[in-house]
Formats: structure tokens, sequence, C-alpha cells
């Protein structure tokens, strides 16, 4: 099914508990600082309504005749893959930004479920209907999903039941109804979505079996005990939208959920006290995410070359050498992504699952190349644009009686580039590479989809090592005999 963005917006008006800056939010679909978010959640459900974008939003399950999400869809051929790059590209192009967390980037979790479920089965019976039904709401339902994973874990060098025990999500009891959880976590758009895939952070169980701590459920953002205290704002702040374009249009506000004696029915637990299933869980997670977090990473190399470009062809630098030679550095940073990507699906695998992932090694490399990265290119971007970015004036002084014709006369460069146009690129350039919102972007990159560590460990996981080392074995001439430190026999 295919809900509309009126729908989405009455059903996140469930009487939830929302704080930003110490005041309780009345109705977060019209609250000032979700505003833009939800409007533009609401408007990627209502693209699958608009005859000019339903074709790329949407397909038609073969078994249930339904009109179903392309970006939900679980990925079987290689074309399920181009269609969801395209219906991505069709949103982002649409809302003119970047927005990560809106939906299609969470609901891979759920596809690493399907490709879990026999592993999940034979670790713990009891809760396969659960993992099967949520597969199907979640895929099918059209629900906006988010990811739950980060708690506030305290001191690291201790036991979670040697300190506070709710710095880490715990059971604390069972009911007749379900299982009830305190603690908390950290997520992006929770406050206005629907639906998380709740599960524990990446954590070392040692050698303990059964831990209070490894849960996985799927939680009912409705649910009551929850209270989402959330960072302040970028959104409808004192920071006008003229000023700060990109800060105004496109905040994925961050949440600390708190979990006060939370009740999950039984109904959504998909693992309970397994350590196994929470190794299990956490190191396929990002298998198919990855490839929609690293599609941002490209419309965010799009959105720095073109701030670049107009720029030094504003101010007549392009033709410099230097200035060329940079503006050829973001070029291959944006290729690389590129290459990453379009390669992960021409050279797709099938998942455990019977799914096609994307090429795993081609994809957690990307995800590096790409996030690991952006810290630079937004610096040659920001060197480009020139210090103009954080030393101009603002849209009321360019309005103001007395200062305006001032500004008018420097920021007007030629016939083409009048004073006014200058103005809303240096504001845009200033909101996508310099402002506090652009800082929080650059972190959302580096952390959101796991921190750089576990984005490495991932490539250590999936690169196929082999090839190098039988090529040094076979160059340098080394006996079969070292074969026996990989396991492996000798070819007869
Ligand atoms: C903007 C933003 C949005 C986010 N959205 C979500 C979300 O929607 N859902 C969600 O679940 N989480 C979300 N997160 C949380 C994110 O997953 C965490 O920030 C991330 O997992 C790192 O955890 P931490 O911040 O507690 O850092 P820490 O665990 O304190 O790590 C800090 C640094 O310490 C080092 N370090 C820590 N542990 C190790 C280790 N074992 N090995 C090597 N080095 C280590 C690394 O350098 C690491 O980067 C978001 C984070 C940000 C910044």
């Amino acid at each position: 099914m295919i809900r509309t963005g009126e729908q989405y917006r009455e059903s996140i008006r469930d009487g939830r508990e929302v704080w930003m800056n110490g005041e309780k939010i009345k109705d977060v679909p019209t609250h000032p600082a979700f505003k833009p978010l939800v409007d533009i959640r609401a408007r990627i459900y209502d693209m699958a309504h608009d005859p000019a974008t339903s074709a790329t939003m949407t397909y038609t399950d073969e078994e249930s005749g339904e009109l179903n999400a392309v970006q939900q869809k679980p990925p079987r051929t290689r074309q399920d893959w181009e269609d969801k790059r395209a219906a991505t590209d069709a949103v982002l192009t649409d809302v003119g930004g970047v927005v990560t967390r809106v939906g299609d980037e969470t609901i891979g979790e759920v596809w690493s479920l399907i490709d879990g479920q026999d592993v999940l089965n034979q670790i713990n019976p009891a809760y396969a209907e659960n993992v099967k039904r949520h597969i199907d709401l979640a895929c099918f339902g059209d629900p906006f999903h988010v990811s739950a994973n980060t708690d506030p874990k305290g001191d690291r060098s201790k036991r979670p039941q040697d300190q506070d025990p709710d710095m880490l999500l715990h059971a604390v009891r069972e009911t007749d109804r379900g299982i009830v959880v305190r603690g908390a976590k950290y997520e992006t758009a929770a406050a206005y979505s629907n639906q998380a895939f709740a599960k524990p952070t990446i954590a070392n169980w040692g050698d303990s079996e059964l831990s209070d701590y490894a849960l996985g459920f799927m939680l009912d953002m409705g649910a009551p005990g929850l209270k989402y205290i959330c960072r302040t704002g970028f959104a409808g702040s004192a920071k006008p939208v003229e000023d700060y374009p990109v800060s105004n249009r496109f905040d994925e506000v961050d949440t600390l959920v708190v979990f006060d004696d939370v009740e999950i029915p039984w109904e959504n637990i998909l693992f309970y006290r397994d350590t196994k299933a929470a190794t299990f869980i956490r190191a396929t997670l990002h298998r198919y995410s990855a490839y929609a977090f690293t599609q941002r990473n490209l419309r965010l190399a799009d959105l720095m070359i073109g701030a670049a470009l107009w720029n030094v062809k504003q101010t007549g630098l392009e033709k410099q050498q230097a200035v060329q030679e940079k503006l050829a550095t973001l070029a291959c940073y944006r290729e690389g992504i590129n290459a990453h990507l379009t390669a992960a699906i021409a050279m797709a695998e099938p998942s455990p699952g019977g799914l096609l992932m994307p090429n795993q090694s081609l994809l957690y490399t990307g995800r590096v190349l790409a996030c690991s990265q952006l810290h630079e290119m937004m610096h040659i971007a920001r060197e480009l644009c020139g210090g103009q970015i954080c030393i101009t004036p603002d849209k009321a002084s360019f309005d103001d009686p007395e200062t305006g014709p001032w500004l008018e006369k420097f920021y007007s460069v030629n016939e083409h580039w009048v004073a006014e146009d200058r103005r809303k690129l240096l504001a845009y350039a200033r909101d996508l590479l310099n402002s506090d919102y652009a800082g929080h972007r650059l972190t959302f990159q580096l952390f959101a989809q796991s921190p750089p560590f576990a984005h490495l460990g991932a490539v250590y996981r999936n690169f196929g090592w082999d090839g190098p080392l039988d090529l040094v074995k076979d160059a340098a001439g080394l006996s079969d005999n070292v074969l026996a430190t990989l396991g492996r026999k000798a070819a007869k």
C-alpha cells in the first residue's frame, strides 16, 4: 500500500511527548522546527500519488497486485537497485537538497532481517513469526521507519551492570503482554517517524550468551513511556531563511529517545537476551542501507561542486589552472563515489536470504571513500568560494535604505551578476559549507551510520583478501605450507 502525506501527518499526531529547548511541543507537524522535514516526508508520500512522479516512486507487487513504494521493495534484481537509485535522486531533486533519514536509508536494515530469518530462527524459533510479520509490515505497509542503535553508553571502561544500568537499553521485567525496557537511544527523525528497529549498539559481549541488553524489537513510536528530547532545531530559529536557506529547509532533528519503562508487546520482539542474535544483526546491518547513505554523499558532492563553480565563474577565476585543479579534485571525489555505487550494483551479489545485495566490498569501500574525505572536499569547496562566504552581511543589510546601496555597489560583479544573486549564492554556500548546520551535516555523514572505525571494520570483513595473498604467494614462490595458515589446502 502507499500512504498519502496527510495520512502520514495524522499518524504522528498520537499524543507522543516531544520536547525541544525546554518547550513541550503541542503539534509536531506544524511546529516550526519540525514542519520543514515533516513536509518533506509528506511530499515523499505524495510523490507516490503525483502523476508526474508516481511511475518513479511506485511498483505493483506481483503477489498482492498492490501498489507499493519502490524504495521499500526488497531488492531482487539489478533493475530494482536502478529504480531505487532513481527514486532517491527524484526525491532529492524534488525537495532541492539533501535529506537522509527519510525512510529509504533505514529500510535496508529490515532487508537484512530477511537474510537473518533462518539464523534468528535457529537461535530462538520463538520469534520467527514476529520477524516475518514485521518484515512484511515495514516493506509493504509504508510506515516511516527509522533506526535505533546508539545508547548514551556511559563509562565504557565499566560493565553496564557496574554503573547506572540505564546507560544501555535493557529489559527490566516481563509482563503477560511483553517486556518492559529502560534506557535511551539517539535517533534522527524519531519524533516524526512511525517506527524504529531497535537493537543493541556495537558491543563486546565477552563470553555471555544471555544478556538483558541483547534485545531487538520493532518500536511503535507512539508507545506510552517514550520521551523525545530533541536537540535545538536549525529550522524556524532566529536565523532567517534568506540567510540560512539550507538550515531552515533540511534539518533532520536528532533526538534522545528516553524509554521510561516502555512495554514492548511480545509480538514486536525480534530477539531477546540473545548475544549471538545481537552480534549477527550488527554484522549485517548496513549491507543494503549503506547504499542509500553513500548516495547522499554523491548529492552533497554535486551541491559542493555547483556552489564552488558558480562562485569562481562569478569572480572570473575559473580560468586559473590552480582553480581548475581544485575543481578537478572535487570531480574525482564525486566520480569516485559514483563509480563505487554503480559498480556495487553491476557486481551485485546474492544474499543468504535470496535478495540481491550491492557488492559488499565495493559498497563498504565506497562508504569509507565518501565519508572519510568529505571534510577535505568541504574545505576545498569552501576555499574556492572564498572568504566572502563568512563575511557577507545578511539580507536585512542589503534591504536597508542606508546600507543597501553600498552593498549593491560592492556585490555587483558585472552585468550578469547583480548583487542579489551574489548575496544568494554566498548565503547558500555559507549554509552548505560553513554554518552550524554545515558542521552538523559533516558530523552526520561521519557518524550517523556508525562511526568511522566501524566503517573500516566492515571493509575488513568484506574485502577479498585471498586475491592479494595468492598473488604474492606465487610471485614470491612461497610453498603450499603457508596455505594452512589460511585454513586452505593446496589445489591438486
Ligand atoms: C548527527 C547524528 C545522527 C545520528 N543518528 C542516529 C540514528 O538515527 N540512530 C542511531 O542509532 N544512532 C544515531 N547516531 C549515533 C551514531 O550511531 C553514534 O554517534 C556512533 O555510533 C558513535 O557513537 P558515539 O557518538 O557514542 O561515540 P563513541 O562511541 O563515544 O565513539 C567516539 C570515538 O571513539 C573511538 N572509539 C569508540 N569505540 C571504539 C572502538 N570500539 N574501537 C575503536 N575506536 C573506538 C572512535 O574514534 C569513535 O569515533 C547519530 C549520530 C550523529 C552524530
